[in-house]
């Protein structure tokens, strides 16, 4: 959907730069060059900018598990400044690389694109990686993530243990993660808006879910209590999703 959206955009810019171009060859006006000028910048600049990706289902629809307003402050606000800030970061500097590219090598960035890049970056995943359980069923993994955790973590409780403390032990604000290095299954955390596509990232590798621990993801609900927060989310996991990212690897 971002990828469409960028080309879509690039597309539109470049033929209005043919077309503001062609009208440029007909015009001696000084005014008029500067005007034009600066359009093509705007648009360039445009071509590139991160856009908020809308939700895959409604502010409501993880209820009871996490709450409407909790997720109309997390998407619209704290991940819209991610975005709006990542895109002032990049101002100027005619970005047309993808936000995982820009991670690979964020080491050379400065520190806002670091973190709000990752930001936009992690939570767009997070998001995927949720999906509707009104009925709050037991959500086990499945299809072929499920056998590749059994094999390495002995059983899906065991996961399910080590992930959740990976994110309980996360002092402040981080992130956990089920991520893939050299295609072996690994559990992790990251501090801030890290990741495992960062090149000077605590982990490194393919992340496959991800668990946000930041005090926003759970504060209006649960309040102090990450465990609560943590233990209900396994419901909400979009376990084809995983498995999804797990068959690119
Ligand atoms: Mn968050």
């Amino acid at each position: 959907m971002t990828n469409d959206r960028r080309g879509f955009l690039k597309k539109s810019a470049a033929f209005t730069l043919g077309a503001v171009a062609a009208q440029a060859l007909g015009s001696a006006n000084l005014n008029e060059l500067e005007h034009i000028s600066e359009s093509i910048q705007q648009l360039s600049a445009e071509a590139a900018i991160f856009t908020l990706p809308e939700l895959p289902y409604a502010y409501e629809a993880l209820e009871p598990i996490i709450d409407k307003q909790t997720m109309e402050i997390h998407h619209s606000r704290h991940h819209k400044a991610y975005v709006d800030n990542l895109n002032k970061a990049l101002d100027g500097k005619n970005n047309t690389r993808s936000i995982e590219d820009i991670l690979s090598t964020v080491s050379k960035e400065d520190k806002a694109v670091r973190n709000n890049g990752g930001g936009h970056y992690n939570h767009s995943l997070f998001w995927m990686l949720m999906k509707p359980n009104p009925e709050n069923k037991t959500n086990p993994a499945t299809g072929k993530i499920a056998e590749a955790i059994n094999s390495s973590f002995g059983s899906f409780d065991e996961f399910k243990k080590q992930f959740s403390e990976a994110g309980m032990k996360r002092f402040g604000s981080g992130w956990a993660w089920l991520y893939a290095e050299n295609k072996k299954l690994k559990i992790g955390s990251t501090p801030n808006q890290d990741n495992p596509l960062m090149d000077n990232a605590e982990i490194k590798g393919a992340p496959l879910l991800a668990l946000d621990v930041w005090e926003h993801a759970y504060y209006l609900k649960h309040q102090n209590k990450r465990a609560d927060y943590v233990n209900n989310w396994w419901a909400l996991v979009n376990w084809d999703k995983v498995n999804e990212f797990y068959e690119k690897v």
